[in-house]
């Protein structure tokens, strides 16, 4: 038996309830982990709430670091012993240990350590393919980025900065815009005191910009556009204040006929080869001190309901894990 966190309904952080489980030998094609460390992800709250949909009761988080303990029949480049981590589904991160598919796990250099791994494979495999294969940056670019003193915002003003891109960062306090300048963003707007469309067209001289990265959806959907320029990329990826309401395609038109996207991670790394060049990237930037994973609050797994509260209430800042 191990602790683990299970759900039997949606709802608040309440609804989260720290329990002993059974886990069993890994299967064909599985292995067995034993945690080091978890990743907290606003997406394990759209689980939570059942915004994403997945049977009940089940388990909870997308990312942890760890050992393998047990390898199962026909799994091939991984044996008992290897530090490894992960990012994806199926739920179930939010444990002592689990049985999982070893399709979604990779090796750990030396330089990389479990607490490192545990917040940073989520969030940067997010700004790897974010910056490398949504909108391949080249350099020289100016992008809106919302959330930028996040755990995925501070990682992608970090990685602006390496690559020569001028990052604009929306943040809802003084203390959060302060953290993102430092992490490498060139300007940031204040969400609650400055209106995010003028001070863009002010910061780029009424032209705006190509592209905007909106994890906030339904509250700064139209804003981002209004921020674009004619033929400009809106990359929606996520919605933290709630999904984005349907709309007109009018309103590309309107604006200069807007691209959209609406990318997620696991179409990303969904081949061992996407996935293996994506963390060899990931681990390169890291590795190379281009970027920092700033873990800025650390819970017990036990905890999470307060880590969840916590993130849900935008207290927190850059990455944070949790330690069964
Ligand atoms: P963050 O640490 O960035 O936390 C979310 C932040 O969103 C808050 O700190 C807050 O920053 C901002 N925010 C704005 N409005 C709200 C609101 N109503 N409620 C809560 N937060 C709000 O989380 P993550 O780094 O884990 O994830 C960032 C976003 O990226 C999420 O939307 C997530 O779903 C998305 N994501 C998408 C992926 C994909 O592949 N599509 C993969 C990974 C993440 P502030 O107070 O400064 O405004």
């Amino acid at each position: 038996m191990v602790k683990a966190i299970v759900i039997r309904k949606t709802g608040g952080p309440e609804v989260m309830e720290y329990v002993d489980v059974e886990v069993g030998d890994p299967g064909p094609g599985e292995v067995r982990i034993r945690h080091a460390a978890c990743g907290l992800n606003f997406i394990d709250i759209y689980f939570r709430i059942g915004l994403y949909p997945q049977p009940l009761p089940g388990g909870l988080g997308q990312e942890a670091s760890g050992v393998i303990e047990a390898i199962g029949p026909g799994v091939v480049g991984f044996k008992a012993g290897d530090r490894v981590a992960y990012a994806g589904r199926p739920n179930g991160a939010y444990s002592e240990a689990r049985v999982m598919p070893a399709a979604i796990l990779v090796k750990l250099p030396d330089a990389i350590s479990f607490d490192t791994a545990a917040a940073a494979m989520l969030q940067g495999l997010t700004v790897e393919y974010l910056f490398g294969r949504t909108i391949p940056l080249k350099g020289g670019e100016t992008i809106l980025f919302h959330a930028a003193a996040g755990g995925v915002g501070l990682i992608a003003a970090q990685w602006a900065r390496a690559l020569g891109v001028t990052m604009i960062g929306t943040v809802s306090s003084d203390e959060k815009g302060a953290l993102a300048l430092a992490a490498g963003c060139t300007h940031v707007i204040n969400s609650k005191t400055e209106n995010i469309v003028e001070r863009v067209k002010e910061i780029t001289h009424g032209k705006g910009v190509p592209a905007v990265f909106d994890s906030i959806g339904k509250d700064t959907f139209i804003d981002s556009l209004d921020c674009l320029s004619p033929l400009g990329t809106m990359v929606s990826f996520g919605s933290a204040s709630g999904p984005v309401p349907p709309f007109s395609l009018n309103e590309l038109v309107s604006r200069g006929s807007l691209y959209i996207t609406r990318p997620s991670l696991p179409n990303y790394v969904s081949t061992r080869a996407d996935l293996d060049a994506a963390s060899a990237n990931l681990f390169e930037m890291i590795a190379s001190k281009k970027v920092n994973i700033e873990i800025n609050q650390r819970y017990a797994l036990k905890d999470v309901a307060q880590a969840h509260a916590d993130l849900e209430a935008r207290k927190t800042t850059g990455s944070t894990i949790l330690i069964p």
